[in-house]
């Protein structure tokens, strides 16, 4: 009786949030979840052991959202702050968000404080970040968020990320986070990377930028004891990157097409 109810209420959750949002047609939500499913049965195909695929679902409206999350998916990617604090008021508080994007220090605070459901900040690339995350997290009283260190494997300008010729930045991040007296709110799960164009098309088996983040863990593992997972491949490249050890990957446009330029900038 008491499981009927709950089982009763949470149809009724589901109800009031797909009301917030514009309902998609049946051809939109049915595209959805085959892009998902296509790409889902490629990880399984290329995977000897668990790897997750993660949404990414930046610039993509909350019904696209929905529709997955109704076909069972929950590990959604977003890459800005303020479009993630909205599409988490409005959507179910069990999906696990990844952030993905370009981490300002001074975003920290809203990232840690306003998104309960914060699964995983793949972003890390400074110290004071993760200081002001750990304090947003601590001072809010959630559940304790999980931390990737993303590093520029392919050292080009643009990118952020830790370097490989400045690894005791990394030491320094990864001592703070493994202290738990002083960091009670993140977790240190692993290392994220986004491959160079030049090398996810490249014709060479071996992606040079994922091979560099394998040694890198390798590195760490060895000098904290750790067994850091690996956050590597997007849609371009994520089947070589579960060949070369990806534990998860993050994919966008293969499952929800072809993003619209954002908007001010
Ligand atoms: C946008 C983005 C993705 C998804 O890229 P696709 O090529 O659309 O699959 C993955 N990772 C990061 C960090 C991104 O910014």
């Amino acid at each position: 009786m008491r499981s009927l109810l709950k089982i009763n209420s949470n149809k009724l959750a589901l109800r009031t949030f797909t009301m917030s949002f514009p309902q998609l047609t049946a051809a939109r939500k049915s595209e959805l979840i085959e892009n998902y499913e296509d790409i889902l049965s490629q990880v399984n195909a290329a995977a000897t052991s668990p790897v997750r695929l993660v949404a990414v679902s930046k610039l993509k409206p909350s019904s696209d959202i929905m529709a997955l999350y109704e076909h069972g998916v929950r590990h959604f990617g977003e890459n800005y702050v303020q479009e993630l604090v909205s599409k988490a008021k409005e959507l179910p508080k069990d999906i696990c968000w990844h952030f993905i994007g370009g981490l300002q220090s001074g975003k920290c605070k809203d990232l840690g404080r306003d998104v309960e459901s914060l699964f995983a900040v793949e972003t890390i690339d400074a110290l004071k970040k993760c200081k002001k995350l750990d304090a947003a997290r601590k001072s809010s009283g959630l559940a304790p968020i999980r931390i990737y260190l993303q590093v520029n494997t392919s050292s080009e300008e643009q990118k952020s990320g830790y370097t490989l010729d400045n690894i005791d930045e990394i030491y320094e991040t990864v001592d703070y986070l493994l202290n738990k007296k002083e960091c009670t709110s993140l977790e240190l799960e692993g290392l994220m990377t986004i491959g160079s164009f030049a090398e996810s098309t490249s014709d060479g088996e071996l992606n040079e930028d994922f091979a560099k983040l394998v040694g890198l863990k390798k590195t760490l593992d060895e000098k904290y004891s750790l067994d850091l997972l690996l956050s590597m491949g997007m849609s371009n490249d994520f089947v070589t990157a579960i060949e070369q050890g990806s534990t998860s990957v993050r994919v966008g446009s293969s499952i929800f097409g072809a993003r619209p330029p954002r908007n001010g900038h």
